[in-house]
């Protein structure tokens, strides 16, 4: 039995606190799991599942655009742009059916229609039978129930549950405000009861917790798209022809029809601007049906949303937020711990990338699992 846990928008700096119990409890664990850039949950589930940068997995954020209409695409609640049989056969889970084993996954973002997993539980199918305005507790208290459940069925080879309530309570209040911290000591519990429920089944297990990413507090806010509006490339924006894509985020996609260079003068003319870090183009020229021409990589604490006028600013009340480049903001990073038979007890590794926990889990299945990640050797009692 092998579980993987998702603790959704945790840095390793707001989890650092609860480490050290952890390592005296046996576990193992991984100080800083440097994450995707950009910084958000779909992009790094990604990396997770596949082992993959974004260049082959094409999850470049939880917001994209139709390069041809520049339609604005929330991938909110699995989207079919994303959980298409492209992605599906990239990920473990696929890896693992092809070799009979068996996977279940919980709350787990892009697994709609993944006809490689075998129990599904998606968050917005759990949202739909709860009550309206349900709490984020409520729905990790769904998924721990679910995963005990799935635990004491004894039939999986892999489960994966995702806890959703710290991330977006650290959006509302703030990433130390007193609620997301009564959520994060909540998810701790939850984290033992999930622990305790494999000790009782006297069976060998292996569990993997790890955060996705980060939370950094909003100072200000950026509109690029007025920005445009109201540039020397005015014409081109009201064509459609330029737009950046975001959702109150620390990155923005930029998608553009232009040729390079006008491509290249927008971003010469972007990096000059005090709210931005740095405008990155995306090399490559792999065929993926949202690839945006770059990404805008605003300064630590600057939120970024793609309104023009007349539309209304969206995320005026969030207080924290992620999707910052991780080399940049440190605290976007997250933080792996594991504990369990194939596993080597109270062992610090001082860092690790994301997109390394696929092959990590091929290991522990034996099983082979084709990407750009490597398995973390040192985590593995046969590598001691
Ligand atoms: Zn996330």
């Amino acid at each position: 039995m092998n579980v993987l846990i998702s603790l959704d928008g945790i840095s390793y700096r707001s989890f650092a606190g609860y480490m050290q119990q952890r390592l005296e409890n046996g576990y193992s664990c991984c100080k800083k799991l440097i994450t995707t850039f950009p910084s958000v949950t779909f992009t790094a589930h990604a990396a997770a599942m596949t082992g993959n940068q974004f260049d082959r997995h094409g999850v470049f954020d939880n917001i994209v655009a139709r390069p041809e209409t520049m339609e604005r695409v929330a991938l909110y609640g699995d989207h079919e742009i994303l959980c298409n049989e492209a992605l599906h056969k990239q990920t473990i889970f696929h890896s693992l059916a092809r070799n009979a084993g068996t996977s279940c996954c919980i709350h787990w973002p892009m697994t709609s229609g993944n006809p490689y997993i075998h129990h599904l539980v998606t968050e917005s199918s759990s949202k739909k039978k709860l009550k309206a305005n349900v709490s984020v507790e409520e729905i990790d208290r769904v998924a721990l129930h679910e995963t005990t459940q799935a635990i004491k069925a004894g039939i999986y080879d892999l489960i994966a549950t995702r806890f959703v309530g710290y991330d977006a309570l650290s959006h509302q209040y703030g990433k130390d405000s007193p609620e997301a911290m009564h959520c994060l000591e909540l998810l701790t519990t939850h984290l033992d009861q999930i622990e305790q429920t494999l000790k009782e089944t006297q069976k060998p297990f292996n569990l993997i917790i790890f955060s996705d990413h980060g939370q950094s507090d909003v100072q200000s806010f950026f509109y690029p798209n007025e920005i445009l509006a109201k540039s020397q490339w005015k014409q081109h924006f009201r064509n459609k022809q330029i737009r950046f894509v975001g959702d109150g985020s620390g990155a923005l996609l930029f998608y553009s029809s232009l040729a390079h260079q006008q491509n290249k003068e927008i971003m010469a003319f972007f990096n000059q601007i005090p709210e931005v870090h740095r405008f990155y183009e995306l090399a490559g020229d792999k065929p993926s049906a949202c690839k945006p021409f770059g990404i805008l990589d605003l300064k630590h604490m600057v939120c970024g949303e793609d309104i023009a006028f007349p539309e209304q600013p969206k995320y005026q009340e969030m207080k924290s937020l992620h999707g910052y480049h991780p080399a940049n903001v440190d605290e976007m990073n997250g933080f792996l711990l594991c504990l369990g038979d194939a596993f080597t007890k109270s062992k610090v590794i001082e860092e690790t990338h994301i997109e390394n926990i696929a092959p990590t889990l091929a290991q522990l299945f034996r099983i082979a699992h084709p990407c750009d990640g490597q398995p973390i050797k040192d985590i593995f009692k046969e590598y001691e």
